[in-house]
């Protein structure tokens, strides 16, 4: 919980690359948004585009005094600065940064939905999530990240073995 009164939010971020140095993109985007915790690694299909290579999913835990939007912004400008092409939809990227849990504010614009809508069905991101906060609940769901999971269909989803260890 944050202190009431406090600017200070804690925010989840699901992060996922498939292009390039998929673990330098995401060691890169960590080291520029001050990570205070961070999931293990996973291995995933892709879901919506299939003809494209797996990615590498990581959910970590920043505390930050932004705005929604700012954040947002923020996360967008690491996303170009990480060479993000915005070409193909759903396709290959070097980094993708979303923001799934801010606090426990509910919010929807057309520029930003919190939380991530597409969360709670995903196991690429519950796993990691639930790494770091498997008992904290869903603002509009009331359910636990935990019981989640434990919703989910099965998924291609496995921990990653970095190359090597
Ligand atoms: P996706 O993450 O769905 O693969 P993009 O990263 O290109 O695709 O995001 C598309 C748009 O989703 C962004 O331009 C952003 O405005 C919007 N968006 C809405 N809610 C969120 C959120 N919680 N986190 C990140 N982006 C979001
Ligand atoms: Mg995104």
């Amino acid at each position: 919980m944050d202190p009431p009164g406090s600017g200070v939010k804690t925010v989840y971020l699901a992060l996922g690359s498939n292009l390039g140095d998929r673990e330098k993109n995401l060691q890169q985007a960590i080291q520029a948004l001050e990570v205070v915790r961070q999931s293990s690694i996973y291995e995933t299909a892709p879901m919506l585009l299939e003809d494209q290579p797996w990615f590498l999913n990581q959910v970590v835990e920043i505390k930050t005094s932004l705005f929604p939007r700012q954040l947002l912004h923020h996360t967008q400008d690491i996303e170009r600065v990480l060479g993000r092409k915005r070409t193909i939809v759903n396709g290959p990227r070097s980094i993708d940064i979303d923001i799934l849990l801010y606090g426990q504010t509910i919010m929807s614009s057309d520029e930003l939905t919190i939380p991530h809508p597409g969360m709670a069905q995903r196991r690429f991101v519950l796993e990691p999530l639930a790494e770091l906060a498997s008992t904290l609940r869903h603002p509009v769901l009331k359910r636990t990240i935990a019981q989640l999971l434990a919703g989910t269909k099965e998924q291609n989803v496995r921990p990653y073995n970095r190359p090597g260890l």
